[in-house]
């Protein structure tokens, strides 16, 4: 059996947890919820929930789990979604109180928290996939307050960001769109694989469509 954890300090750890029952290989995975350093240190791969990221590393730092957070970042698989996209990369720019917020920063690179504005604080886009089962099946991808990844930072001898999906220019926000962006903007990046972490800015915990909980798993834990 292996052991999924799930941090569960705030935000959709329960919603994580559901979608992860209900894979077909579940009586193989033990999950955990997260929330000291021993539950932590039980798992074989974790998942950060959405929620508020500010809030999330102020209560790992209370539970004294920051640190142990940013060593497992170093050797196991982590997903983070939204607010845990944010945790896990390396740079933020936007929203971040005075003095910054901690991250764990095990991707390379700088996201932008609150990045679609606040006009369209919450919209749904049918996504197209990259590398996921049944790719041609469009993932209707939710996004609350959701960050934008508005920088790739990696270094050659860094494991290689591949782009799991992608928005469609004419989704992004106006405040956003520039004259003659490329398709390939990372500011279009909305999911991504960096080593055996992967990254949503999105909710796939919210619906029923359980392809990421599943890559996840099959994927970045079992065989990456
Ligand atoms: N805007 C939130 C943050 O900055 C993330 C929102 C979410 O997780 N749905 O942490």
């Amino acid at each position: 059996r292996i052991s999924i954890g799930i941090l569960a300090l705030q935000g959709a750890f329960a919603e994580h947890e559901a979608s992860l029952h209900r894979l077909k290989i579940n009586r193989q995975l033990h999950v955990i919820l997260v929330r000291t350093p021993e539950e932590l240190s039980q798992c074989d791969a974790l998942i950060i929930p959405g929620g508020e990221s500010t809030t999330i590393a102020l209560l790992a730092r209370l539970a004294g789990l920051l640190e142990p957070l940013k060593d497992f970042t170093k050797s196991k698989p982590i997903w983070g979604t939204c607010a845990g996209a944010i945790l896990l990369s390396q740079s933020v720019s936007g929203g971040a109180k005075k003095g910054g917020q901690e991250l764990l920063g095990g991707i390379s690179i700088k996201i932008a928290r609150n990045g679609w504005g606040s006009q369209i604080e919450s919209f749904e886009a049918p996504l197209e996939l990259n590398g996921i089962r049944e790719s041609t099946r469009p993932f209707q991808a939710l996004f609350i307050r959701a960050p934008v990844v508005v920088e790739i930072l990696s270094f050659p001898e860094d494991p290689l960001i591949t782009v799991v999906a992608r928005i469609p220019l004419e989704l992004l926000p106006p405040a956003l769109i520039e004259e003659n962006m490329s398709e390939n903007d990372p500011r279009t990046v909305v999911a991504l694989r960096q080593g055996r972490h992967l990254l949503t800015t999105f909710h796939p915990e919210l619906t029923e469509d359980d392809r990421f909980h599943e890559y996840f798993v099959h994927s970045c834990v079992l065989s990456p």
